[in-house]
């Protein structure tokens, strides 16, 4: 058999910003204003620095504006709710994001409770998950949005496929398995209590791999010719004489790309799709705050 086409992330995320980028021109012409996306980052993880940096610098390349607000990590709730307070008054922010994890003295869920629903570009307020539970309009989680745009890329509808989420995270596998209902999946969402998880992956049409273990699902779980989204990121131990080790997925990928249609690779898959798609939340939320119409099935 031969071997599963290789879904590549990047080409998916340039063509998503291309897009973005043409969407936040126009926004610009109409409203008379850029939109603009604000990241908050609390503490000095070099690791979400470089994040922090590298999403500051796409929002830039798409024509949006982008504030950072860089706090130190002893910083107090009360000041980074009145930080969040401001961002959500402020009529030039269209989307606010909080770096997570918070550190341990912080009460991370207050902190996102606060940002105002209509500028939650990363989806994960109690308002925004529960319009995504009841199928209405809202903003959705990056990561979980970008693999649906992926799949039906590649598959056109999903109506009627068998889907497997490994993984109930309120970050991934929840939103993800809402979303793939909502495009008539038959869903199943597995977990680290699920019987029999090669069984269950092997009905699969679409794998969504969701867990943080590296290469657990093994290519005699999959079903041929299913669709395999790999969303783990995994560091292995460094190889002798190696600072770092490689960066590998929740899937054997060597195993796997035998037997799927379609795979993400990692890195190169999921990963670099994730912050075009927080682009493209914050030019939707733009829109909807300057009253602007959008067809947002369209992107
Ligand atoms: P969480 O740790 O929050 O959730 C992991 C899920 O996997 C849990 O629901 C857990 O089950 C389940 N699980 C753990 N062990 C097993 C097992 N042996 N069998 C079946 N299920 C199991 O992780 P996240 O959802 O936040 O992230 C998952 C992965 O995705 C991580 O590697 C993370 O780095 C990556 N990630 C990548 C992103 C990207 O942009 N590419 C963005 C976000 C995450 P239970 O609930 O029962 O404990």
């Amino acid at each position: 058999m031969s071997q599963a086409e290789r879904i590549d992330g990047k080409v998916f995320a340039e063509g998503l910003r291309g897009q973005v980028a043409e969407l936040a021109a126009s926004f610009e012409q109409r409203s008379g204003r850029k939109a603009g996306l604000a990241v908050v980052l609390v503490g000095d993880d070099p690791a979400s620095q470089v994040y922090v940096r590298n999403k500051g610098k796409k929002t830039i390349e798409c024509g949006m504006a982008s504030f950072e607000h860089l706090l130190p990590a002893e910083t107090g709730q009360d000041e980074l709710i009145a930080l969040v307070d401001n961002l959500n008054a402020d009529p030039a922010v269209d989307g606010i994001l909080v770096q997570l994890p918070l550190p341990d003295h912080l009460d991370e869920q207050a902190v996102v409770d606060r940002i105002s629903a209509n500028k939650d570009v990363d989806g994960l307020t109690p308002v925004s998950t529960g319009r995504l539970a009841l199928g209405l309009p809202g903003l959705v989680p990056c990561t979980p949005l970008g693999c649906v745009m992926m799949l039906k890329n590649r598959l056109g509808s999903l109506s009627g496929l068998d889907a497997v989420v490994i993984g109930r995270s309120i970050l991934v596998g929840k939103p993800m398995a809402q979303l793939l209902l909502k495009e008539s999946c038959t869903v199943t969402i597995a977990h680290s209590r699920t019987k029999d998880l090669p069984e269950v992956v092997r009905r699969a049409d679409i794998v969504i791999a969701a867990v943080g273990r590296a290469k657990m699902v093994k290519g005699d779980w999959i079903k041929p010719g299913a669709t395999v989204i790999d969303v783990g990121i995994n560091r292995l131990p460094p190889e002798p004489g190696k600072e770092k080790g490689k960066l590998v997925g929740d899937v054997d990928y060597s195993e796997a790309v035998e037997v799927a249609g379609a795979i993400t690779p990692v890195p190169g898959g999921v990963g670099p799709m994730t912050i075009a798609v927080l682009l493209r939340n914050t030019i939707v939320a733009a829109h909807r705050n300057e009253a602007l119409d959008l067809a947002e099935d369209s992107i």
